[in-house]
């Protein structure tokens, strides 16, 4: 719960929709997006709720304003894209699109649990067994992936951290990423943590946040899979930045600050002394820039 992120499209502001509803529901809306993703009610919102989503006034007029809109939907709605809603409810439009699902969430909490504890593992893999007989968690209704994959609307969906993308394997738009980067993302994440640990630390907790990290490297950032591996055995190295360089995320941020102090270093003509000079994995890592 502390840790969770809604996303919302950067072009939210600007949205037609959005313009029409007005500043104050779209304020509500946000708070409603807010509330569905506390409460994991996969985009509904009970009417009785509304009054207490936001400051704003009269919010039953601005939760209608917003129905008119085509932001939230009531019983007997005719969006193809959303399911039905139950009478007293209100449903955000595209919610499933663009945030997690119920059973998302509790499919990475499974994940994460798995490093961390036996009882994890086992929460784990009842949260996946879910997962897999109810791949899409929908309300009671059900859509295609392909229309997943259909992104034209925009109105909830803005990133608000790095913590964006769906596993490949559960569809959505991470659904193009290559079994190779998959593979890849696999084997650097658990080179850092084997690193981590050779180093004297706690198993470190491979979840979904390291393994988009790892990702985003490769795919947003342009690095290959060597040169992390590179820049994981250079930091882990290294005294000062091993203590800095805890996790998949903190790699990818401090990555540059990695490869700049690596070449610094290496123009001061100072390898490590228990590296050989041409094949350390600094050295092949510089080689690489
Ligand atoms: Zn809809």
């Amino acid at each position: 719960m502390a840790d969770t992120y809604l996303k919302l499209h950067d072009g939210f502001p600007e949205n037609r929709k959005v313009v029409a509803a007005g500043g104050d529901a779209a304020w509500l809306h946000v708070c409603a997006l807010a509330y569905a993703s506390r409460n994991l009610t996969d985009g509904l919102i009970p009417e009785g709720v509304v009054p207490r989503l936001s400051d704003r006034k009269q919010p039953t007029k601005l939760a209608t304003k917003l129905v008119e809109v085509g932001l939230w939907h009531k019983a007997g709605h005719d969006c193809p894209r959303c399911p039905e809603p139950g009478v007293g409810e209100y449903l955000i439009h595209d919610y499933l699109h663009h945030q997690r699902s119920a059973a998302k969430v509790e499919e990475i909490k499974g994940k994460r649990a798995i490093s961390g504890s036996k009882g994890g593992a086992q929460k784990a893999a009842n949260a996946q067994a879910g997962a897999k007989q109810n791949p899409s968690n929908l309300l009671g209704g059900s859509y295609d992936a392909a229309e997943a994959n259909d992104y034209p609307d925009t109105d909830t969906d803005t990133d608000t951290d790095t913590e964006e993308k769906e596993p490949p394997s559960s569809g959505g738009r991470a659904a193009d990423i290559s079994p190779e980067i998959v593979e890849a993302v696999d084997r650097v994440c658990d080179h850092l943590a084997q690193r981590i640990v050779a180093n004297g630390c706690k198993p470190p907790t491979v979840g979904t946040r390291w393994r988009d990290a790892a990702r985003l490297m490769m795919t947003a950032d342009g690095r290959t899979e060597q040169q992390i591996h590179a820049a994981i055995d250079w930091c882990q190295n290294d005294e000062f930045w091993r203590s800095h360089v805890m996790s998949m995320p903190k790699l990818r941020e401090k990555y540059d600050a990695l490869r700049l102090q690596a070449s610094a270093k290496k123009g001061r003509g100072s390898p490590p002394p228990a590296a050989p000079p041409a094949t350390s994995p600094r050295d092949r890592w510089m080689e690489r820039q």
